[in-house]
C-alpha cells in the first residue's frame, strides 16, 4: 500500500497573515507531496512497501530514511500550529512548563534560542525524553523518536518554511510561530498519548 500525503488540519489560507496560503502552497503541496513522492518510488518491491511510515523511519536510512522522516516531521509540524494559537498555555501543559524551564518566558527564550542556532536545515522540538519536557534541535530530517524521545511541537526551520513570508529573516518567522501560532491543544494531547 502506498504512502499518501494526509490532508492539512486547517485550509491553506487559515494561518495567513502569519504563514500565507502561497507558503502552505508549496511546503504542503510541493515539498511534502515530492517527500512522499520519492519514498513510494523508492520502496516500490522492497520489505518497507507494507511497513508502517514508523517502521521505516526506525529502521532505514539515507535516502528512505530522510523522506520517511520528512513526512512524519511534516504532518506534525501543521498539526503543530492552529489559527489563533500561540501565546502562554494553560494547565497540564502550563504546568509541565513551569516545571521543566522554570517560567514559560525561559522556555521561549530557550525554544527560539535552538530554533536560531539550528545550523542549515532543521528542526526544533519540545519533547518529553522520560524525566520532563525538553527541547532538541535536528539537523535536516532527523527526529526525536531517533533519540528516544516523544515530540510534543515542532517549528520547521528549513528555509523553505519561511522564505515566501519573512525572507531570510528566520528569528521573525520563529518569534511569529510563538506569539501566534502554537497549537497548545495538540502539545497537550501529545502529552496525554
Ligand atoms: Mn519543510
Amino acid at each position: 500500500m502506498a504512502f499518501e500525503l494526509p490532508p492539512l488540519p486547517y485550509a491553506k489560507d487559515a494561518l495567513a497573515p502569519h504563514i500565507s496560503e502561497e507558503t502552505l502552497e508549496y511546503h504542503y503541496g510541493k515539498h511534502h507531496q515530492t517527500y512522499v513522492t520519492n519514498l513510494n518510488k523508492m520502496v516500490e518491491g522492497t520489505d518497507f512497501e507494507n511497513s508502517s511510515l514508523e517502521e521505516v523511519i526506525m529502521n532505514s536510512e539515507a535516502g528512505v530514511f530522510n523522506n520517511s522522516a520528512q513526512i512524519w516531521n511534516h504532518t506534525f509540524y501543521w498539526s503543530s500550529m492552529a489559527p489563533d494559537g500561540g501565546g502562554a498555555p494553560t494547565g497540564e501543559v502550563a504546568d509541565a512548563i513551569n516545571s521543566a524551564f522554570g517560567s514559560y518566558d525561559t522556555f521561549v527564550e530557550k525554544f527560539k534560542e535552538a530554533a536560531t542556532t539550528q545550523f542549515g536545515s532543521g528542526w526544533a522540538w519540545l519533547v518529553d525524553a522520560g524525566s520532563g519536557l525538553e527541547i532538541m534541535k535536528t539537523a535536516n530530517a532527523d527526529l526525536p523518536m531517533k533519540h528516544n524521545a516523544k515530540a510534543l511541537l515542532t517549528i520547521d526551520v528549513w528555509e523553505h518554511a519561511y522564505y515566501i513570508d519573512f525572507r531570510n529573516a528566520r528569528p521573525n518567522y520563529i518569534g511569529t510561530f510563538v506569539d501566534s501560532l502554537i497549537n497548545w491543544d495538540f502539545v497537550a494531547a501529545n502529552m496525554a498519548s
